[in-house]
């Protein structure tokens, strides 16, 4: 795959989790405007939590930027008590949307047919998916990881197609590194990501050569430009480091400097 001559434009995103307050969430947007520091070579995405994204929507209006969802209901409309559906999200001035976060997948049961459709939703109303990937500690001391990220993406692929890709964006996300201070090293992230590319690229080489990967787990300012310099890494998820102005702005900077 030639990655030397790519024009993929980096991508850094907030994952704030179930964090934040609207006072806690005006102080951190508020600073990531005032600092007018960052580079636009770089997109940034928050991820807020659903019940704060109008107010920062509203915060937003005028920045570079973007909003989205931690999460996406599989289904358009109906009764599903405690859902929110792409249209929505969109409604309220979300672009962007998680799918398939580990925390999701571990912690309420979704798996690849349910993220699949998740994925789907998400694209039927113009949001563009961040579809997550990644492998268990158990599993790459296994030998799994190959195997288990060619599941999750195939799953998508099944339902979505190449060309449901060309819509979205892939994080790669080792459990074992997310909220755990241990990051994948730049050489195991560049492993996965050229297996995820190579994978897209069985189905669609151009597709496959356009698509932004991003790196997720336990990144830091520190570690963020080692990860992002790697050939087929094209910037960050980012869970806890997004929650504070300083480094979330210098994580920012390292993706929009690669
Ligand atoms: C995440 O939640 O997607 C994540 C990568 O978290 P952290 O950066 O805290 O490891």
């Amino acid at each position: 795959m030639d990655t030397a001559t790519h024009n993929r434009r980096p991508i850094v995103a907030g994952n704030w989790k179930m964090h934040g307050s609207r006072a806690e969430n005006q102080a951190l947007i508020e600073a990531l405007i005032a600092s007018g520091s960052v580079d636009d070579s770089a997109t940034c995405v928050v991820f807020p939590p659903f019940v704060y994204l109008a107010d920062v929507a509203r915060q937003l209006a005028g920045t570079s930027i973007e909003l989205g969802a931690q999460d996406v209901c599989a289904e358009a409309q109906g009764a599903f008590t405690g859902e929110i559906s792409a249209a929505m999200l969109a409604d309220v001035g979300c672009a962007w949307t998680l799918v398939g976060h580990s925390e999701r997948r571990t912690l309420f049961g979704e798996d690849n047919t349910l993220v699949a459709r998740k994925f789907a939703a998400a694209l039927a109303r113009g949001l563009t998916p961040v579809l997550c990937v990644g492998e268990q500690l158990a599993e790459r001391e296994q030998g799994q990881t190959s195997a288990v990220i060619e599941r999750q993406l195939d799953a998508v692929l099944s339902v979505s197609g190449a060309a449901g890709l060309a819509k979205a964006v892939v994080a790669y996300e080792p459990v074992w590194a997310i909220g755990t201070g241990r990051n994948a090293s730049p050489e195991q992230a560049q492993e996965v990501h050229a297996l995820i590319r190579a994978r897209v690229a069985s189905h669609d080489a151009k597709i496959a050569s356009a698509l932004r990967i991003l790196y997720g787990g336990s990144v830091k300012a520190a570690n963020a430009a080692g990860l992002f310099g790697m050939p087929d890494v094209d910037g960050g998820l980012i869970g806890g480091a997004s929650l504070k102005a300083e480094d979330f702005l210098a994580i920012w900077s390292a993706a929009a400097e690669v």
